[in-house]
């Protein structure tokens, strides 16, 4: 069988050799920055297409940025590697449903969805073997159909949602619900 036919460990897409390159490079990235012990995982649906959002790369647009500024770790002045430190030390590790991005913006609207179900069984084993964190926090609107098979029986841990959904971090009502994040989280609300 020709390797591009195999699906990717980390999302299920077809792994070739430049796919397999790039999910080894953000393994090695986020695996630099993973808590020995993870207070609290948050948990996206799918990690970002530019390299710059993925926050353990350091840049901390899009994605990153939000996800930094939700959870109270401030960027100006600092260096990508104490804002990383700082984020770890808070017990934080950030992962994906799809490890990887999906190859194409036409894969994007038509089978998101459904790669993103075949994936929560790998996920889960992944979370309560490898993870085991405290507790796991759900940080995307698109997780909501599977929010009822990412529970908290399933992962062994707490899992902290919004009003029984997940936080939109990546929802037009960001500024709300990075606020309720920092309310779920115990985290200082003071001066937002
Ligand atoms: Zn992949």
């Amino acid at each position: 069988m020709p390797t591009d036919v195999l699906a990717c460990d980390g999302c299920g897409q077809s792994a070739s050799p430049e796919h397999i390159a790039r999910r080894l490079l953000r393994l090695e990235w986020a695996t630099r920055y993973r808590p020995v012990h993870i207070g609290a995982l948050l948990l996206g649906s799918v990690s970002p297409f530019a390299e710059e959002e993925f926050l353990y790369r350091g840049r901390f647009q899009g994605e990153a940025g939000r996800l930094l500024e939700a959870v109270g770790v401030s960027t100006p002045g600092k260096s990508p590697e104490t804002v990383l430190s700082e984020f770890q030390r808070s017990g934080f590790f950030l992962t994906h449903v799809l490890e990887c991005p999906l190859e194409t913006s036409e894969v994007l609207s038509a089978s998101c969805p459904s790669l993103l179900a075949e994936r929560v069984s790998q996920v889960l084993t992944r979370i309560r073997r490898s993870l085991k964190p405290k507790r796991v926090v759900l940080i995307s609107d698109s997780l909501a159909p599977l929010a009822a098979r990412l529970s908290s029986a399933e992962l062994g841990c707490p899992v902290i949602l919004d009003h029984g959904k997940p936080f939109g971090l990546d929802s037009c009502d960001f500024s709300e619900a990075a606020l309720h994040l920092r309310q779920a989280l115990g985290l200082a609300t003071a001066g937002v």
